[in-house]
């Protein structure tokens, strides 16, 4: 239910694990419906038809749910939140996984490597090569380096090369910083570019957009 990166996750462990045994379909219901790059918005003035608030525009690709003290932001569509997010694929720090569950027995740390690595590769992780002609980076080092500090590039889940294994359309990033509005060169690693056309290869059934 849903087609974020939890379900994704979920969808293509059961895939993989009916390679072997014969475990029940794997049916997958999106409320929002499939985008293609085309189909985002290209200018801010287009974005309101984009946004649905509470139960105005429940069809729109932002879900934007306030509350008394509280506000959220997701998207709703084939990939989830992958369509509007920043993409960046950070590991959680050591420190975080050593505190977290309170469980002494498992070694989160060694255990979520494996998985972290066949993730980053699904989603295709890397930092940008052209890091150093991007503005706003060199901007935000100098600043880091008047603090004595160092900035670094964050892991991204873009293509920047040419085409990937999942997708035909995964066309190169061609640095237009759009990302959180919705990736129009298709080249952001958002689900359904990545883990959802593997599930389908693997044999996942969809129903996208059939849930107002
Ligand atoms: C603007 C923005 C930028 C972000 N940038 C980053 C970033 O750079 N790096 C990072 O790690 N995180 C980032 N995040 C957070 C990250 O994207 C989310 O934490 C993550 O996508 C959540 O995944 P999820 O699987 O929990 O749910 P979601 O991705 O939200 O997916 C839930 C899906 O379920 C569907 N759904 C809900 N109810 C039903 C129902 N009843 N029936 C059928 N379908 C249903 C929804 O339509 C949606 O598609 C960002 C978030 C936002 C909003």
């Amino acid at each position: 239910m849903g087609s974020g990166y939890g379900a994704a996750m979920a969808a293509l462990g059961l895939l993989e694990s009916r390679q072997t045994t014969s475990r029940p379909a794997v049916w997958v219901f999106e409320a929002g419906r499939e985008y293609l790059p085309d189909d985002f918005p290209k200018t801010m003035s287009e974005m309101p038809g984009y946004v649905g608030f509470n139960k105005v525009n429940t069809a729109a690709l932002w879900d934007v749910r306030v509350g008394t003290g509280a506000v959220t932001i997701s998207a709703r569509g084939l990939g989830g939140t992958s369509l509007v997010n920043a993409n960046v694929a950070a590991r959680a720090d050591a420190e975080v996984l050593s505190s977290w569950p309170a469980n002494a027995q498992i070694d989160w740390h060694s255990r979520l490597s494996l998985v972290y690595n066949k993730i980053e590769k699904l989603l295709g992780v890397r930092t940008n090569p052209d890091i150093t002609g991007i503005g706003s980076y060199n901007a935000m080092a100098a600043s880091a380096a008047a603090l004595n500090a160092n900035a670094e590039a964050a892991p991204l889940s873009i293509n920047f090369d040419g085409p990937t294994l999942h997708s035909a359309n995964h066309r190169p990033c061609n640095q237009c910083g759009n990302c959180v509005i919705g990736c129009h060169s298709g080249a952001k690693g958002s689900l359904n570019m990545n883990a959802w056309p593997l599930a389908k290869q693997l044999g996942a059934s969809f129903w996208a957009g059939s849930f107002p």
